[in-house]
């Protein structure tokens, strides 16, 4: 049996662990989801190495990031020269040894190259002054080897952090549930569990001192001003056995978020947590709990959906996929989810979408009428397709200011890592043309802000007659206020359809509309639609 592992050892572990958490402090009622900030909102994916450099070494940093926050959301609403985003996400920005930074070395301090704690703190108060929220990258499930924690676990079966990890004396022989290499890993002192890498240990959850130290972690950035934490790989937390089943969605792992949640929610009740449970959309659902889990969860299902219906001309597959959201979250709250288009671990969107503009702008319109909390990975609005994905660093490369290389407005120097793009894939060519993938996201968030039934209101889809496979309808309601989002996903045109909603429909926004739409006999009817044209209809 593996040492103060996975058997009943841990389970003991894991019920104290449920009194125990902050340090002891009893946790206490969670805040509901429904009052939360990020309602309504739009959130802004940043990976800060490529994101923009203000010292020349060729890596982004913070002072990068701060300097250039007036490009997403200048805190003025009147302008129109800023993306409108309302927070951001920003990949882990925590001391780390490797250049993504999901294997961190000290939880309480900054990456070297990205700045120092002042640095954050000037990035946090230039944000939170143009109204932009900030989320950090929190790494729960694993540290990395170089962890001054692991070093010393790894030092001897009695060493002081030994049960900060999970140990073996002989090697139990689970396969990945992953699909990767075995999980166990061998070191002079024993086996070692690590989900994703050798170099990524994973922490022994149920040692409720490996707890009460990452809440406390969290608590001390949510006291230096950050608004949230988007929580890496949470269906890895907790495992319990050799099967793959058994070594994620573990119930242990609901257990610890409800803690989590409610030992931070006792100072900070307006913490955000939001998952990446990457997994189907019935499982991502379960990471709601009884509201008292994470607040958001990335809607993976979605984001393939939206993708492969643009690949296949038809919205069958979204179509399936939100209904089978519908089911998940009956009873629960559409408000849960997060839906976006592709994120740093995918290949970015416009390369899937080989670059087609017309398929990637209703992408765009398609992401901004969902229900939920849509995130914008860095680059998607300007079209940026990276590189090859074998390579992650291909799907993560500096964004792109302005047309002028090697640079491109990133840095002065040279770029720590660069792929080539496509002639006017840059902010400045963005910005200065009228019809730009970037106007259409400034447009359409904006559209999202100024209509509540869009930010906030419930989803439904209407039934649709005619127009062919691409045909799609959803509609938005809050309070008596009604919004019909319309598209085509087929690269040739729709014919005329209807759609079985009642209300005399007024344009917002449209592309590829072949008239006027109109009240028909209780019905909507959409005189025909281009190949992935789309309408925004507010209904009277
Ligand atoms: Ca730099």
């Amino acid at each position: 049996m593996p040492q103060r592992s996975f058997g009943v050892a841990r389970l003991a572990a894991a019920l104290l662990a449920a009194t125990a958490c902050g340090g002891g402090a009893p946790a206490g009622p969670v805040s509901p989801n429904t009052s939360g900030w990020w309602r309504g909102q739009v959130v802004y994916q940043v990976f800060v190495r490529s994101f923009a450099d203000s010292d020349g070494d060729g890596v982004g940093d913070l002072a990068g990031l701060t300097a250039r926050l007036d490009a997403l959301n200048d805190g003025d609403p009147a302008t129109t020269t800023d993306l409108g985003v309302d927070a951001v996400w920003l990949m882990p920005i925590f001391d780390s040894p490797s250049y993504h930074g999901y294997d961190v070395r000290d939880y309480r301090a900054v990456n070297a190259p990205y700045g120092s704690l002042a640095a954050l703190d000037a990035f946090v108060a230039a944000a939170h002054a143009r109204g932009i929220k900030v989320i950090l990258d929190m790494v729960l499930n694993h540290s990395s080897s170089q962890h001054p924690w692991f070093v010393n676990s790894q030092s001897g079966a009695d060493a002081a952090r030994r049960g900060w990890y999970v140990w073996s004396a002989t090697d139990p022989g689970w396969p990945s549930p992953l699909a990767g290499a075995p999980p166990w890993r061998p070191a002079a002192t024993g086996w070692y569990y690590a989900v994703f890498s050798g170099t990524m240990p994973d922490l022994n959850l149920a040692e409720p001192a490996v707890e009460a130290e990452l809440v406390d972690v969290m608590n001390g950035w949510l006291a230096r001003g950050v608004d949230g934490f988007r929580l890496d790989a949470v269906r890895y937390l907790f495992a319990s056995g050799p099967q793959p089943a058994q070594q994620r969605d573990q119930p242990e792992a609901h257990a610890f978020l409800r803690r989590v949640r409610a030992a931070l929610h006792r100072d900070h009740p307006q913490a955000l947590l939001v998952a990446e449970a990457w997994a189907s959309t019935e499982t991502v659902a379960t990471y709601y709990g009884a509201g008292d889990e994470v607040q958001l969860a990335f809607s993976f299902d979605q984001a393939d959906a939206i993708r492969s219906s643009l690949a296949a001309g038809a919205s069958g597959d979204l179509q399936n996929v939100l209904l089978r959201t519908e089911a998940a979250l009956q009873g629960k709250d559409r408000g849960f989810e997060a839906p976006f288009l592709s994120n740093h671990d995918q290949e970015r969107v416009a390369r899937t979408l080989a670059g087609d503009l017309p398929s990637l702008r209703l992408a765009a319109a398609t992401l901004l009428a969902l229900p939920g909390t849509p995130f914008v990975y860095y680059g998607e609005e300007l079209g940026m397709q990276g590189g090859a994905a074998a390579d992650d660093r291909n799907k993560r490369t500096p964004y792109r200011w302005d047309a002028t290389g090697p640079g491109y407005g990133f840095t002065t120097g040279t770029p720590w890592f660069t792929a080539p793009e496509a002639a006017g894939v840059d902010l400045a060519s963005a910005r200065a043309d009228p019809g730009s993938l970037w106007h259409l996201y400034r447009d359409l968030i904006a559209l999202r802000h100024a209509r509540p039934a869009l930010a906030t209101g419930e989803a439904a889809r209407p039934a649709v007659a005619g127009g062919g496979a691409g045909a799609f309808a959803l509609l938005r309601t809050a309070g008596g206020a009604r919004v019909l989002f319309v598209a085509n996903f087929a690269a040739a045109p729709a014919g005329a359809f209807t759609v079985a909603v009642a209300g005399t429909p007024t344009v917002l926004a449209a592309e590829g509309l072949a008239g006027a739409p109109a009240a028909a006999a209780g019905q909507v009817s959409i005189p025909g639609l281009a190949a992935r044209g789309f309408a925004f209809l507010a209904l009277e």
